[in-house]
């Protein structure tokens, strides 16, 4: 957590920014070099932040604290002290986020639909009805992304707390993070043959799930 700044604290939970993400900021200033192209992201890591603010209260709910919410060039990551106790409770924080994004989306489909109906009558400024439509698609995408059940993506949680509802934790564990592997194999693949970026995700993915799987068996031993 070195290389991050703290520029916030909201409903006592520190807000931080990573080196990484004031990289991407300056790397799309220098190539867009346009105020939209960076406000575009801007709105987005707003989003990505509200999504994690969903998980922060959702676990809060439950009485887990969240020591601080970090944004990082790839997304955000939301640190809770704790792992929820129950597979049910950990299946609606690992749900609040995308839900956020979900809620989101849907407000701005409604406002660009609503505005677009007037705009037959009054011409309205359209470059801002293009930006929502747009901060709109980037949502829906996240929710998307989201949900792929695969660690460290909260469907990989997803999959890991139903799992955990019918078999021991660290089975649940250890399962989801097979399944999840088995996309990271599958993405290097299509990567190969479509994009560098796959790739990456895809080592990502490997290299979260085999992190979970060892987190999990550091935080519950299994019984003997
Ligand atoms: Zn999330």
């Amino acid at each position: 957590m070195g290389s991050s700044l703290k520029v916030a604290s909201v409903f006592g939970i520190e807000v931080r920014i990573h080196l990484s993400f004031l990289l991407l900021l300056a790397f799309f200033w220098f190539q867009s070099g346009t105020f939209q192209g960076v406000l575009f992201i801007l709105i987005l890591f707003l989003c990505v932040l509200l999504h994690e603010f969903g998980h922060a209260f959702a676990a809060r709910a439950f009485g887990i604290k969240t020591r601080d919410i970090t944004l990082y060039a790839i997304g955000g990551v939301a640190r809770l002290n704790r792992i929820p106790d129950k597979p049910w409770q950990e299946l609606l924080v690992a749900v609040a986020g995308p839900l956020v994004n979900v809620v989101i989306a849907a407000a701005l489909i409604f406002v660009t639909h609503v505005t677009a109906g007037f705009q037959q009558f009054e011409q309205l400024e359209s470059p801002r009805i293009e930006l929502l439509e747009k901060v709109a698609r980037a949502n829906v995408f996240l929710v998307v992304f989201n949900l792929i059940p695969a660690f460290p993506m909260d469907g990989g949680r997803i999959l890991r707390a139903l799992l955990a509802m019918l078999m021991p934790y660290a089975r649940a564990t250890q399962i989801a993070a097979w399944i999840g592997q088995g996309l990271a194999v599958l993405f290097a693949i299509f990567g190969f043959l479509y994009s560098p970026l796959l790739i990456f995700i895809a080592f990502t993915v490997f290299v979260g799930a085999q992190q979970e799987v060892a987190m999990s068996r550091a935080n519950r031993p299994s019984p003997p």
